[in-house]
């Protein structure tokens, strides 16, 4: 596979340069380039392909020639020690829970990958990158984990003072080793645009070997288009066959719209779902957008969603790539709904009521979502996927405060409340972060 900028098709990269750049050196982002199909995969799947045999099977077409199959093999089997679950809560809403690994949350799918790919392209060891990482929430959790004592690499995470729960916090300034935190004076905003203006940096590419594992690097996109073949085939697997093929949407809480951008590439490799929605809290450029042709960046809101408080949407510009520039072709595949914090917490109450189950304040926004489209929807038999994002377990406050119950938090995140936080304090000023960077990791 090989990519291509956003802003210039002709500015192209292998999946190696691609990662470890992060993004093109126009200031687009890498997408991948010409056509690719995905199809026969998608037909040999049966009920005992595993995800991991899928995902090894779509790695290794996807990364040939340029990674060859035993190391694709590898890199799947190093990263994917979990799996994603199906979960059925009535005829036409299921769950795709993406929460059961090492942080509690789907972006461990993708950090796991990258970081795996990364120590394997790096020969292990014996060449050394930095990792360069925003994190309005949980990718930094998920980052950190994941490169936690990979050879030759160092990782250096910016987060939102105050902005992130303390779990989330935890996860991101206990670990040490060659895990750096730098608590952020400032927004997610802020330090997305701060590790944005630093890889445009001169001085610091030339002298550092400089790699961001956000959600705008391609090494963590392409995992996560495994999970929605993996859902979608799994449950038609699942279904009875006079049963199966009716009418499918995913439904995706986006905030940096990763999560949704990968599934469109999955469609857009042949897997036949044509439907997806976009759920967002009150940071809805996106939804906006979509009625309006018109995209409008602005400042964050904070809100009960905060892995989703996002003005200004880093994917964005890969969907405009992939839909051509055209709102209506784009508004024809994606349909946006806005949540609210009152919707949240009340469908959090809901879910529980009905189903008996807690779910996350990101699930739940595109459970209300979820719902609102289908009652409006003039479509028979639909089903739709909810991707659940983050275990309840990690937002125990919201949950509480919409059930009055607090759900137990997951073993492997209890053991980091009780380690002593260590992070560094900065404005948010990437004259500031250079100077980190350049005095420590040079
Ligand atoms: C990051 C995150 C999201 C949003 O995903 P994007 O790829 O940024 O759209 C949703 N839910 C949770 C729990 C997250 O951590």
């Amino acid at each position: 596979m090989k990519f291509v900028s956003t802003r210039n098709k002709k500015l192209a990269a292998d999946f190696s340069t691609a990662i470890f750049t992060g993004m093109p050196p126009d200031g687009g982002l890498y997408e991948p380039a010409g056509k690719i199909s995905l199809k026969e995969i998608y037909s040999s799947f049966d009920k005992t392909t595993s995800f991991q045999k899928l995902s090894e099977k779509a790695a290794v077409k996807l990364l040939a020639p340029e990674i060859e199959q035993e190391a694709a093999f590898d890199i799947v089997k190093t990263a994917f020690t979990f799996s994603p679950a199906i979960r059925k809560l009535d005829e036409s809403i299921f769950l795709l829970e993406l929460f059961h690994g090492p942080t509690c949350a789907f972006k461990d799918f993708g950090a796991a990958f990258l970081a795996a790919s990364s120590e394997r392209l790096l020969d292990n060891g014996s060449k050394r990158a930095l990792v360069l990482v925003a994190t309005s929430g949980d990718t930094g959790g998920a980052v950190a984990r994941a490169f936690l004592n990979r050879k030759g690499i160092d990782v250096v995470i910016l987060y939102p003072s105050h902005r992130v729960s303390p779990l989330q916090e935890k996860q991101l300034t206990t670990l040490g080793g060659n895990i750096n935190a730098l608590e952020v004076k400032g927004s997610f905003d802020d330090c997305q645009r701060m590790v944005k203006e630093a890889f445009l940096d001169k001085e610091i590419r030339s002298s550092i070997n400089l790699t961001s594992a956000n959600s705008i690097n391609p090494g963590r996109l392409i995992p996560q288009s495994f999970y929605y073949m993996y859902g979608y085939l799994a449950l038609q697997e699942q279904l009875s066959a006079d049963n199966a093929n009716k009418d499918f949407a995913f439904c995706v809480p986006s905030g940096n719209f990763g999560n949704l951008t990968a599934g469109i590439l999955a469609s857009e490799w042949g897997l036949p779902v044509s439907r997806y929605i976009a759920a967002t809290n009150i940071n809805d450029v996106v939804p906006a957008y979509l009625k309006s042709g018109i995209f409008k960046p602005r400042s964050s809101v904070p809100t009960l969603s905060n892995a989703m408080d996002v003005g200004n949407p880093s994917n964005f510009e890969r969907l405009l790539a992939i839909f051509h520039n055209d709102s209506n072709l784009m508004s024809s595949v994606i349909h946006g709904e806005t949540v609210t914090d009152t919707d949240t917490l009340k469908t959090i109450k809901e879910v529980y009521e009905k189903y008996g189950i807690f779910i996350d304040p990101h699930t739940a926004v595109g459970y209300r979502a979820a719902q609102r489209y289908l009652k409006h929807t003039t479509q028979k038999g639909l089903r739709i996927m909810i991707l659940s994002t983050a275990h309840p377990g990690k937002f125990t406050e919201t949950v509480f405060k919409a059930t009055g119950y607090k759900p137990d938090i997951p073993e492997t995140l209890k053991i980091l409340l009780n380690k002593p936080k260590k992070s560094t304090i900065i404005d948010p000023s990437t004259r500031i972060l250079k100077e980190y960077i350049l005095s420590r990791f040079v």
